[in-house]
Parts: structure tokens; C-alpha cells; sequence
């Protein structure tokens, strides 16, 4: 019988140490062994998001002990291992210096191999850690520091067909709860509070709706929301207008992932089942969720949502986009090093900042 190869994965790429250990199973999907995540909400609390240098320090003191954490919950030692996954970027670069370097140690004195992975691949990937989905396949990937519409073309073959061209969608919620003072970390909070709020209460903005292709735009409407947040007298208030805000990110998502859907089967000729995921710790968000199941039902594609615990930054993801790069034996230069910017789809142009012509 092939042997089944096993990973050790380590993510410290922005707020969470993360290390998790996962084996193939034979049917192209995962096992995961275990899946440890520290997060440090505690730590950025009081600043009202994540700052550099503190969540760099709270990898440092953490990561041994969630790398040991791991190894133990899944009952393998590291001459079990058959590889060393890292997160290499994007994200901040004294966080990924962190999980990438004692990563490479480790493999370095165990002799093993280690792979250095981008961390949108480990998104890009983590739908079939549960299910067996074959490429290509159209994946929103909305985050706290990216939102992108790709097309997983296959292992190391992406192309993306929108991003933001400014804020990330996480990074709105983050914003919009900041402003309401509902408290960190903001996305959870501002759907909690949306529940108690009235969803027609407020008309905001939807940039660039009906141009620019699946491009987003979101920092008019995070303007728009301080604006108004101004004028605010009660809770109630605040919570309609969390309400109001969450539902105009889920009509941009509506309508851009149906033009996504549409440039995916225009660009793809080898379909199979159409196959839509999303992940990203955005992904979480149910109001969301139901409503881009309703689009794939619309559109004819097959929703995948991975689990809540695979849609945030986790180790799992980079373990398995390790075991799959080994396998198609894409091995790393023995110089690669941690970058802050690190796009998938290398040809995809650059569209943020001012002066933009989409
Ligand atoms: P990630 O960057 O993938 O770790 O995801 C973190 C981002 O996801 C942050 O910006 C969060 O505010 C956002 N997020 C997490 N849960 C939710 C949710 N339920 N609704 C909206 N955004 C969320
Ligand atoms: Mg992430």
C-alpha cells in the first residue's frame, strides 16, 4: 500500500499561531489529525485591530507550545512526519518570520523537507481538505486583508479575475464595527448586532456595482457609514445601520459573484461540476453563506463552504497545499523568503491606490 504522507503545518501569518497535522487520505481529500489556533483577540482588543508588532511578540511566545500542542493531539512525532509546511506570505513580515523560521528549523534538524506556502494557496486549496472537488473551480476568497475572485485552474495554476481596489471585505466589516463601537474582532460582531437591527433602515453605497467587471469597491461605503454614524442617537441606530451595512456587502457579493460565474464559464473549457467556494474568515458569516448558496442554486453551480474552522487563518490549510506540492514534487529554493506581498496569479495587474482606471 503508497504510503499516505503526513504534514506538520504552521500559520503566523497576521493574528493567529496556528499549527495542525494532516494526512492524505486516498480519495484526494484530508485527515485532519489536529488543528490547533491561538487567537490573539485578547492581545488587539483594546487597539480595535491587529498591531504588528504585538502580534509578532504573541507568536514568538506562543508558537512552540501550539506546535508541540499539535504534534501531541495528533499522536505523531516529528520523525513521523514526511513534511514541514510554512507560511511564507503574504501577510506581516515579522509575523511570518516567526512560524516560516522555526518551521524551517524544525525540518532543518529532523531532515525533512519543508515548503515554504503562500497563504492564498492555503485557501485557494482548503476546500478539498473535506471534499472531493476536481478543478477547475471558481473560488471567492474574502478575508481580512484580501478579496478576490480566482479561478483554481489547478495546483500552482491560478487566475484571478477580481480583487478589491481597496478595502478587503473583512477589513470593512472590521471598520464598520469600529466605527459603531461594537467591539472586536469586528465581522462576528457586526452580524451579531445586524440581527437586532432593521436591514432597510439606511441606503448606502455600492461602488462600482455595475462596471469594472467582479472588481470590488468598498472604501466609498465605509465612508459613507462613518458619515452617517454621525447622525446616530440610539443603539437602535447603530445596529440598523450594521444591519443596512452588512446587507449592502451581501448585494455586492450577489451581483459580482454572478458576473464572476459568468467569466468563469467563459474562460473554462474543461468544466466539470462548477464547483463555488468561498473561504476566508468572511466565509463564516451565515447571512452570506445563505445568500451565495442561493446564487450557486440560480447559476447552476455547486456551493462548497469549508467547515468554520478551515475558513479562518488555520495550519490545516497549509499542511495540505505542503502535501499536495509534494506530491506534484513543486519544491521550494532552499533561499526563499518571507514577503509581505505574494499575489497567486502573477500576471494579474496591481489595482490599488489612487488614479485607478478599472
Ligand atoms: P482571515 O483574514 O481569513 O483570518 O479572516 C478574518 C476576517 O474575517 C476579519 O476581518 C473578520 O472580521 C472577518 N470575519 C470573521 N467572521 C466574520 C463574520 N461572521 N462576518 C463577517 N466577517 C467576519
Ligand atoms: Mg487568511
Amino acid at each position: 500500500m503508497k504510503k499516505k504522507l503526513t504534514f506538520l503545518g504552521i500559520e503566523t501569518s497576521c493574528d493567529e499561531t496556528a499549527a495542525s497535522v494532516v494526512q492524505e487520505n486516498s480519495n484526494g481529500t484530508a485527515k485532519v489529525l489536529s488543528n490547533v489556533v491561538s487567537s490573539q483577540i485578547r492581545e488587539h482588543k483594546k487597539f480595535g485591530g491587529v498591531v504588528p508588532e504585538i502580534a509578532a511578540r504573541a507568536h514568538v511566545e506562543n508558537v512552540d507550545f501550539i506546535i508541540k500542542e499539535a504534534l501531541k493531539k495528533s499522536k505523531k512525532k516529528i520523525k513521523d512526519l514526511d513534511g514541514i509546511a510554512a507560511t511564507a506570505g503574504p501577510g506581516l513580515v515579522v509575523c511570518l518570520h516567526v512560524g516560516y523560521n522555526i518551521g524551517k528549523s524544525i525540518s532543518e534538524f529532523g531532515e525533512k523537507k519543508f515548503f515554504p506556502i503562500n497563504h492564498l494557496e492555503g485557501h485557494a486549496l482548503s476546500p478539498s481538505i473535506e471534499n472531493k472537488i476536481s478543478f477547475p473551480y471558481l473560488l471567492l476568497l474574502v478575508s481580512g486583508g484580501h478579496s478576490q475572485y480566482l479561478i483554481v485552474k489547478g495546483l500552482n495554476n491560478y487566475k484571478r479575475i477580481g480583487t478589491t481596489i481597496d478595502d478587503a471585505v473583512g477589513e470593512a466589516f472590521d471598520k464598520t464595527a469600529r466605527i459603531l463601537n461594537l467591539g472586536y474582532p469586528g465581522g462576528p460582531n457586526v452580524e451579531k448586532f445586524s440581527k437586532l437591527g432593521n436591514k432597510n433602515s439606511y441606503d448606502l453605497p455600492q461602488p462600482i456595482i455595475n462596471r469594472a467587471g467582479c472588481n470590488l469597491s468598498l472604501a466609498g461605503l465605509k465612508t459613507d457609514v462613518l458619515r452617517k454614524s454621525k447622525n446616530i442617537k440610539s443603539d437602535q441606530d447603530r445596529y440598523n445601520l450594521a444591519a443596512s451595512f452588512q446587507d449592502t456587502i451581501n448585494k455586492i457579493l450577489r451581483k459580482k459573484t454572478e458576473v464572476a460565474m459568468k467569466m468563469f464559464l467563459d474562460e473554462v473549457t474543461n468544466k466539470h461540476d462548477n464547483s463555488f467556494v468561498v473561504a476566508g474568515g468572511v466565509a463564516a458569516n451565515e447571512t452570506i453563506r445563505k445568500s451565495l448558496k442561493e446564487i450557486c442554486e440560480k447559476r447552476n453551480f455547486k456551493a462548497v463552504f469549508p467547515s468554520k474552522e478551515f475558513c479562518g487563518d488555520n495550519g490545516a490549510m497549509i499542511a495540505w497545499a505542503g502535501i499536495q506540492r509534494y506530491k506534484k514534487k513543486l519544491f521550494s529554493k532552499k533561499d526563499e523568503i518571507v514577503r509581505s506581498r505574494w499575489p497567486l496569479d502573477k500576471y494579474a495587474p496591481f489595482l490599488k491606490g489612487p488614479g485607478l482606471k478599472i
